[in-house]
This record gives structure tokens, C-alpha cells and sequence, in this order.
């Protein structure tokens, strides 16, 4: 059976922390806040492909509160989100994300974001899309203050065992 899941995030901009989205750290004056690297992209991606099946968020898996989780790379998120995919014998069939942010420039990164989504879900790079927009310069992401993202999954999951009465 096939199966969809939605993701979305959003982290706040500041001063004194880094850009890192899917896996690539752009240069940036200022940076996404968060108690993990804040890779808003990673985590939509994440929450889709869990929300494909039936899995609670990833801060369930890895609660901010959790000091082992602090200023991790996003990508452990990923590889657990696999790795319940395939508890569940499934396959990821393929992803597509869109990065909503004023600034940086995210296009000259995307394949190299592409790839390292990829490899966290252990996928072909073609079944991965990454894509961007800005806000038009509405709203908080307009004016700068923070980073979304949004992510679809399709999972396909074994037909679920039904007992004939
Ligand atoms: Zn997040």
C-alpha cells in the first residue's frame, strides 16, 4: 500500500549560530536557533516520512529537553526515521521539500542538500526533491526572521494482515 506524510517546521534566525540546511552550512550572518543544528529542512522531511507511518514527530524520538540530542546533525533524524520505515518493511518511494526563506541563496546548494538527504535515508538521489522560494518579503519569513520548511514522503508499507471471522 502506498502511503503519504506531511512535514513542516520553522526555526527562528540569531545572531551567533549557523545556517545548516539539509546538511550544507551556508555562510550567513546570522544563524537558525534550535537545540539540535536546526536544519528546518531535515526536520519537515523527517515529520513527513514518520507522519507516512502513522509515527508520531520527531520530537517525540528526540525530545529537546534530551541533552544527547544537543546541536546534533539533523541527519541522525533521518537515519531513525529510515530505520522505522524499515521496521515496518517499508520503502520510502521517494520525497519533495520546499525551503521557504527570503535569504540565503539556497539554489546553489540544493543538489548538495539532495544528496545528503539521500544518503541519511539510504535513497537513490533521484527520488529526492528539494526546492525553494522566498516569501515575496511578507510576513516573518519575509522580513527575515526565520526559515520553513515543508515536506512531503510516500512510503510503501506490506498490506495489513486481516483475520477473516
Ligand atoms: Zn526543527
Amino acid at each position: 500500500m502506498n502511503h503519504v506524510g506531511i512535514g513542516y517546521d520553522v526555526h527562528q534566525l540569531v545572531e551567533g549560530r549557523k545556517v545548516i540546511l539539509g546538511g550544507v552550512e551556508i555562510p550567513f550572518p546570522k544563524g537558525l536557533d534550535g537545540h539540535s543544528d536546526a536544519d528546518v529542512l531535515m526536520h519537515a522531511i523527517c515529520d513527513a516520512v514518520l507522519g507516512a507511518i502513522g509515527e508520531v514527530d520527531i520530537g517525540h524520538f528526540f525530545p529537546n529537553t534530551d541533552a544527547r540530542w544537543k546541536n546534533v546533525p539533523s541527519k541522525v533524524f533521518l537515519e531513525e526515521a529510515a530505520r522505522q520505515v524499515g521496521f515496518r518493511e517499508g520503502r520510502i518511494v521517494n520525497v519533495d521539500a520546499t525551503l521557504i526563506a527570503q535569504a540565503p541563496k539556497i539554489a546553489p546548494h540544493i543538489q548538495h542538500m539532495k544528496e545528503n538527504i539521500a544518503a541519511a535515508l539510504s535513497l537513490n538521489v533521484n527520488r529526492v526533491s528539494v526546492k525553494a522560494t522566498t516569501n515575496e518579503m511578507l510576513g516573518f519569513i519575509g522580513r527575515g526572521e526565520g526559515i520553513a520548511a515543508m515536506a512531503v514522503a510516500s512510503v510503501e508499507l506490506p498490506e495489513p494482515i486481516t483475520i477473516p471471522v
